[in-house]
């Protein structure tokens, strides 16, 4: 069987991007997707996700991202975060934080239909019948997501919080245009995301994320469009207008976990079969192309005699993935957390916080350069 300099285990948006980035380098990279079905539930994944600036900068490099169609990518101008109680809001806007846009709204079917045209030109990768099996490889990159066998079958633990919450995702049609504006409900326990969308309809959709209690999404999943369509305007407010179903509902547990070893002799972890965080930030996609422009780095910057699979290069990666990662795990989860206390005396202390955030310039700049990736 041909030898390899890296074998990526895992065909997912972060596998994709890796294989990309290094074959860039001049690498001969195979890679290793789970098969034909795991690509096509892939190409139909429901979701939007919010991208920052250095996930779309590794996407412009990959000359993915202007292959995008316009549709499938929507400029996020405005965000408007709302708490469980009057004047519990804080409000971010591209023009004050003096940038092009807050984030952009990207179409995962799609963005995963493209990673997969690029591969197919890409030189030095090749693509390996996974009834094969791994092919033997100076490096094993894995990148199979938050339930990755291989990752177990190395011994690696997965220190796992599982929240007890699921998300549900789908497609709307709004009332009111989305005028490129973001929105953010944490109502205690749930947090209910809606992401702008373009389609070619016109800028009325939006993309839903709303995570709940387990038991409550369940009847939520359960409801007939309009009692669904009827939750999501009380949940909202009005505030979009009448949200109509424009596809079918889709569901996630979620958790946070990290891997208790990010990398081995000759192996290492990237993307959710390292960490995994809950979805209120938008920040999961966009750790694990951080973690490929961090590993692709590592291994540019390599002495010339260091071999690819050498523990001491992977570490380097490892620690300059460690701290951003275990910052967002925090954040997310202190959020989480902080919302989740039903007493009147927090609820009135974190409205009080928010509107306070809200007219402290300096203080929003900064979380929303942590957002934006700047
Ligand atoms: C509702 C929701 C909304 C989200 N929104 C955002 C957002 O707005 N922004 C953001 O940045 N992140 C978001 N995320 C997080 C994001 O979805 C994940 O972080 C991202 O998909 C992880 O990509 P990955 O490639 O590491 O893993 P995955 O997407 O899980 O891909 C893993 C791949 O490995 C393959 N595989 C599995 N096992 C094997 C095996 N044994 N051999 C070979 N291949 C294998 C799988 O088939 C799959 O193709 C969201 C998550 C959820 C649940």
């Amino acid at each position: 069987m041909e030898n390899f300099d890296v074998c990526v285990r895992g065909a997912g948006i972060v596998g994709k991007s890796l294989a990309l980035t290094l074959a860039r380098q001049g690498l001969r990279v195979a890679l290793l997707p789970e098969g034909a079905a795991a690509a096509q539930r892939a190409g139909e994944d429901i979701r939007a996700y919010a991208l920052n600036a250095v996930s779309i900068g590794l996407l412009e490099r990959l000359k993915v991202w202007d292959s995008l169609p316009a549709q499938a990518k929507t400029a996020v101008h405005d965000m408007r975060v709302h708490g469980d109680a009057a004047g519990g809001e804080i409000d971010f806007s591209a023009w004050q934080q003096r940038v092009g846009e807050l984030a952009w709204i990207v179409d995962a079917g799609v963005l995963e239909r493209r990673l997969e045209d690029a591969l197919r030109y890409a030189p030095h990768v090749t693509a390996i019948d996974p009834a094969r099996g791994a092919p033997p490889s100076m490096l094993l990159a894995l990148c199979e997501g938050k339930a990755s066998a291989t990752r177990d079958a190395l011994g690696v633990t997965m220190a796992r919080n599982a929240y007890g919450h699921t998300a549900i995702a789908t497609r709307l049609v709004a009332a009111e245009a989305h005028r490129n504006t973001a929105w953010q409900w944490f109502r205690a326990p749930d947090v209910l995301a809606l992401l702008p969308l373009d389609t070619p309809q016109g800028g009325h959709s939006f993309a839903l994320v709303w995570s709940l209690p387990d038991d409550r999404a369940q009847e939520l999943l359960a409801l007939a469009d309009a009692g669904f369509e009827q939750a999501l305007l009380d949940a909202t407010g009005g505030a979009c207008g009448a949200l109509r179903l424009a596809a079918p509902r889709a569901a996630w547990p979620l958790m946070l976990a990290t891997a208790d070893r990010w990398c081995g002799e000759g192996w290492v972890l990237l993307g959710d079969a390292a960490h995994v965080v809950h979805p209120l930030s938008g920040q999961g996609l966009n750790l694990g192309l951080a973690d490929v422009v961090a590993l692709a780095q590592a291994i540019e910057e390599r002495e010339p005699w260091r071999a690819l699979g050498d523990e001491k290069l992977l570490r380097r990666y490892a620690r300059e993935r460690a701290a951003p990662t275990w910052a967002m795990g925090r954040v997310t989860d202190g959020l989480l957390q902080l919302f989740s206390r039903p007493e009147p005396a927090v609820q009135e202390l974190r409205n009080r916080g928010m509107s306070l955030v809200n007219r402290l310039p300096p203080i929003k700049r900064w979380l929303a350069s942590r957002a934006v990736g700047s």
